[in-house]
């Protein structure tokens, strides 16, 4: 045997290090990059190929080596640089590069077929086709009609003629006598771009802060990192236009990453409307042939700009030239389960590896940005005033304490209301809990109807009669009576956002709501129509969740509620307090967007809590400072890094055993990479704050120090140590790093 017939391959299973595999003498030696089908167990995977291995291990026994089944790939799949991205995220997330490699795939290329683009066939006008006179098809009327269409668009799909008004017998008629032909499109050179492909009347005369902000961004064309901070309307989206103006100029490609909530058709429009150049959308509405198409598009230079959420990080580009990272402290960059990694802060290794500059967005940004923003890391730019002349909002707390209020809201905010709609402007409300009702109780014994397989109240939703748990989605029909003492006295308890609507309803039957929340908006297009109907002013009282809150444009919105904070205010996860204020002023940037002044209403018990006021009087960025202060103090993110070993099983007595297990491990590492300078500190094993969801009992464990090197060098012990004990293969566990969501 020689040594390039064997290949290291990384395999897509939990362990991490990569696997040997054979090259039988019968297959093409495949190149390192390439897809190969391996055999694994009993099962065929998509492994790559990262290595032909020159120097044999003599750990590995020869004779047990399996031969790989297929290569996939004569070139390389994806660029040598995401070598570089996937491992590094490897390493950083503790996670398996062979996943890794297949979850930075389309579906269709984990299945492994073929990296091609699909062959679009157009019909062309032949040589016959050109000399012959339309009269020679007198008697074939339709015939003649066709090609006289062909003889002014020579090139032609079948659905372009066919939106034409030409019927198939007539396109077969007419390719039998050879005068059309059907032949692959031919495509248009790689990266053809340029200034020309600029549409300039769609430009905007930049401000001073955005004129500062595209020079700087467009000062230099390597790896550098900006942050926008811009208040919401401040033209960060020109901004972001202007500076992939000079990408393009350059025949480069532009990858601009959006939270989930934002890729509307608005978004595409405004790039399309700037850009004369093929745009690649990757909206959750594509099959599975589509995405793979827009991947390959991307990878070959046939797409200028790469428009995407979470997973659009993992696009390749042929000629990189710019990331940009819209509404950067989004929760949807962060994957929330298996491969958790942030799309934002591998867009970071991304720009360096391909040495682009990387733009990130935000009215509201994370700590975490920030802290990099103000050591230096990130340049700065700030946009402070409303690009569109419009005036900001003024702000108002409305006390509730004590007050009798009518399905959430008080009497302040039903006046409020009743004003701006008579003034002819529309309402935005906004509540954070979809459904009628968060929780259904017996008036008689106090029985309260939760879930059996979570910690966790059922939610009442009135209009399809049912109650759902919504950790596990455990659903049934609201009961008639009380399986506690057999009372039928059943009462809800607190406010939803359908509850919200059918009271409105009834309060103001004169104007017409609509409701925006993961239940209304489930059947496809549904959002869409919701939005149209907003800007189009079917409705003048908006109510909605989180997904009412984010990016879109509703001018006629003067009035903006916020009903609860106060769950927020006294939560147990330390994020909550960020987490709100960026909410805050997310929702309030949606108030007087034009020219009409905007007010922000915000219903508390506790209207003196520092941090309302503060938000209320100050801002954002002067929060930021005293909540980051609270930050560094308390030794948290993003002063010190954060692991969390997340623990799940059935089995309470498995956790307890693998929780001992853990101690054991711990405490030697502990002490043999900690050390005064570099401290390492270990919270729990420790119940989750939801200790059971979907029946399953749920533990974690935080990890934390202010050096990062020496957190991944404990988690990587940590994790090696932990695979040799029976107790941890018989629960679930995984590795969070810089974890969001502690629930
Ligand atoms: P952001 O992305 O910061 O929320 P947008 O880019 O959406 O803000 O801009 C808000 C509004 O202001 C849009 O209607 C946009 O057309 C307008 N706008 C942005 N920049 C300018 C400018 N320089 N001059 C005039 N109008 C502008
Ligand atoms: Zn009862
Ligand atoms: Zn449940």
């Amino acid at each position: 045997m020689t040594h390039t017939t064997l290949l290291e391959v990384a395999v897509p299973t939990p362990l991490t290090r990569p696997f040997n595999y054979l090259c039988p003498a019968e297959l093409a030696l495949p190149v390192v990059g390439a897809r190969v089908t391996i055999p694994f167990g009993s099962r065929e995977l998509t492994g790559m190929v990262t290595a032909h291995v020159t120097e044999v291990d003599e750990s590995i026994n020869q004779d047990k080596l399996k031969p790989i089944i297929a290569v996939l790939d004569a070139l390389p799949l994806q660029p040598p640089s995401f070598h570089k991205l996937l491992t590094w995220a490897s390493n950083y997330y503790h996670y398996s590069l062979g996943e890794i490699y297949n979850q930075s795939w389309p579906a269709l290329l984990r299945k492994g077929e073929a990296a091609q683009l699909q062959q679009v066939l157009q019909w062309c006008l032949t040589p016959l086709g050109e000399s012959t006179s339309l009269d020679d098809l007198k008697r074939a009327k339709k015939q003649q009609q066709l090609l006289a269409h062909m003889q002014e668009n020579p090139k032609q799909c079948t659905q372009q003629l066919k939106d034409a008004e030409h019927s198939s017998p007539s396109i077969k008629a007419c390719s039998e006598k050879g005068l059309i032909i059907q032949q692959p499109k031919t495509q248009p050179p790689a990266c053809y771009w340029h200034e020309e492909h600029i549409n300039e009347d769609d430009r905007l005369v930049l401000n001073k802060e955005q004129a500062i902000a595209v020079a700087a961004i467009n000062n230099n064309p390597n790896f550098s990192t900006s942050l926008l901070l811009g208040i919401t309307g401040s033209g960060k989206t020109e901004v972001y236009l202007q500076a992939i103006e000079r990408v393009i100029s350059e025949g480069k490609q532009a990858l601009v990453m959006v939270p989930e909530i934002g890729l509307t058709p608005q978004t595409l429009q405004r790039f399309q409307s700037r850009f004369n150049v093929p745009i690649v959308f990757l909206h959750s509405g594509l099959n599975d042939k589509e995405r793979l198409d827009g991947w390959l598009k991307a990878k070959l230079g046939l797409a200028a700009i790469v428009i995407g959420t979470r997973s659009a990080i993992f696009t390749p580009l042929l000629k990189p030239g710019m990331i940009i990272v819209d509404e950067e402290h989004d929760a949807s960059y962060k994957q929330h389960d298996t491969f958790r990694y942030s799309a934002r802060d591998l867009a970071v290794v991304r720009a360096n590896i391909e040495n682009m500059p990387l733009v990130m967005g935000s009215a509201t940004p994370s700590f975490e940005t920030l802290h990099n923003a103000q050591q230096g890391k990130y340049q700065l730019l700030t946009l402070s005033k409303r690009a569109a002349n419009a005036s900001q909002a003024s702000h108002q707390l409305i006390d509730i304490k004590g007050l009798q209020l009518q399905n959430g809201m008080s009497p302040q905010l039903l006046e409020l209301m009743k004003h701006h709609l008579n003034q002819g402007n529309q309402v935005m409300i906004f509540l954070n809990r979809r459904g009628y009702a968060p929780a259904l109780l017996c008036h008689e014994c106090g029985w309260l109807g939760d879930c059996k397989r979570c910690d966790a109240n059922y939610t009442v939703h009135q209009r399809y009669r049912y109650i759902q748990c919504h950790h596990c989605g455990d659903q049934h029909a609201i009961p008639y009576q009380c399986p506690g003492c057999g009372s039928t006295q059943l009462a809800t308890a607190g406010v939803g956002t359908e509850q919200l609507e059918h009271a409105v309803n009834e309060l103001f039957p004169e104007f017409k709501s609509v409701r925006i929340d993961r239940d209304s908006t489930r059947r496809k297009g549904a959002l869409d129509e919701s939005l149209a109907g907003i800007t189009n002013n079917d409705y003048q009282i908006l109510i909605g969740t989180q997904m009412l809150a984010k990016g879109h444009h509703f001018p006629d919105v003067t009035l903006v509620a916020i009903l609860d904070v106060d769950s927020a205010l006294f939560s147990g996860d330390f994020r909550a307090s960020e987490k709100l204020a960026q909410l805050y002023l997310q929702v309030s940037g949606r108030a007087g967007r034009a020219s009409k002044p905007g007010q922000v209403a915000l219903q508390t018990h506790h209207p003196e809590h520092a941090l309302l006021q503060l938000l209320n009087s100050k801002g954002y960025v002067a929060f930021c400072e005293v909540a980051m202060k609270e930050r560094r103090v308390a030794q948290l993110p993003p002063y010190w890094h954060m692991a969390l070993l997340r623990i799940e099983s059935h089995n309470g007595d498995n956790i307890t055993a693998f929780n001992q297990t853990i101690q054991m491990v711990c405490q030697p590492l502990l002490q043999q990479l900690g050390s005064k300078e570099h401290p390492l500190r270990q919270i729990g094993p420790m119940p989750s704050p939801m200790e059971r969801r979907a029946g399953r009992y749920r533990w974690q464990v935080i990890f934390e120090s202010s050096t990062r090197s020496r957190l991944h060098a404990f988690i990587d012990g940590l994790q090696q140590e932990l695979l040799r004990h029976k107790s941890a293969r018989q629960v679930r566990w995984s590795i969070d790093i810089d974890p969001i969501d502690m629930v």
